[in-house]
């Protein structure tokens, strides 16, 4: 069994530690020599791996250093929050930023409806907590944006997360567990034109959560819940305010001169 001298510097003993890992996933490749030859998606993009064969690596190492090595591989990641009142336009800038920039959209509404078809432990107890009219803890939504975003790792340009966090503590926990976000893209937009917006997507889709009372009441919910995100991230200096009351041409312009500085 390999040993690492853990007396010393957080890096020296990731890089330690790398290298042993590294050593015994790839044992008929040439030996590492330090961290950076950890960079999976290397191997990925030049089709010395299958994609599958990359899930499991990370699986396994997931599985030998959990947490830290999460957050090793976020550390060198691009995270994005994308937050706005329902009908801003997250989806539609998310959509756009993903075909310019190839990030991973991350939005835990729809994984959240995923989880509900699952037959899983974690599943049932999703179905449960919703079918109870209870709202699902910080900490379950977090594991499944952990299990997401884990099995992107290496070989995306970063994660979108679209509509998180919508309340503080799911902004704290998501820094406490994963990291913080590289800057958090605030479409700015009025009641007024999201309401108009929703009305004439749920007739465009006819669906069920556009009624005037119903948008009425998301949008109460949004702006009790976000205040104190946007004043969190604006005190971090993280805050990136988009005037989302533009076209979708001149709001993604301004998006896209936000998402370029962090690059
Ligand atoms: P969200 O994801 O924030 O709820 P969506 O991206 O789904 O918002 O947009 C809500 C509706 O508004 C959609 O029908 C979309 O086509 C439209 N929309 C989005 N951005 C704009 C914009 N800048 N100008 C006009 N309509 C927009």
């Amino acid at each position: 069994m390999p040993q690492v001298d853990a007396d010393r510097e957080e890096e020296e003993v990731f890089c330690d530690i790398s290298v042993a890992v590294d050593n015994k996933i790839f044992p008929a490749m040439e030996p590492v020599t330090g961290r950076s030859e950890l960079d999976l998606s290397l191997l990925v993009d030049s089709g010395e791996a299958a994609v599958s064969d990359f899930e499991d690596q990370t699986d396994e190492l997931m599985h030998l250093f959990g947490e830290d090595y999460l957050r090793e591989e976020l550390k060198r990641s691009r995270v994005i929050f994308v937050v706005g009142g329902p009908g801003s336009g997250k989806g539609t800038q998310c959509e756009k930023l993903i075909q310019k920039y190839g990030f991973t959209h991350v939005s835990p509404g729809d994984l959240l409806q995923s989880e509900l078809a699952v037959f899983s432990e974690r599943g049932k107890l999703i179905r449960d907590l919703l079918g109870h009219g209870d709202l699902v803890p910080v900490d379950i939504l977090l594991e499944i944006l952990k299990d997401t975003m884990t099995s992107c790792l290496g070989t995306t340009k970063g994660f979108l997360l679209d509509g998180f966090p919508c309340e503080i503590k799911q902004a704290e926990e998501f820094e406490c567990k994963m990291r913080t976000p590289n800057i958090v893209l605030h479409l700015d937009c009025s009641a007024e034109i999201m309401t108009k917006r929703l009305l004439s997507r749920s007739k465009a889709n006819q669906r069920f959560d556009g009624s005037p009372e119903t948008i009425k009441r998301r949008l109460e919910r949004y702006y009790q819940a976000a205040e104190p995100v946007l004043t969190y991230y604006e005190t971090k200096a993280l805050l990136c305010k988009i005037n989302a009351e533009r076209s979708t041409e001149e709001v993604f312009l301004q998006v896209c001169t936000s998402v370029d500085s962090i690059f």
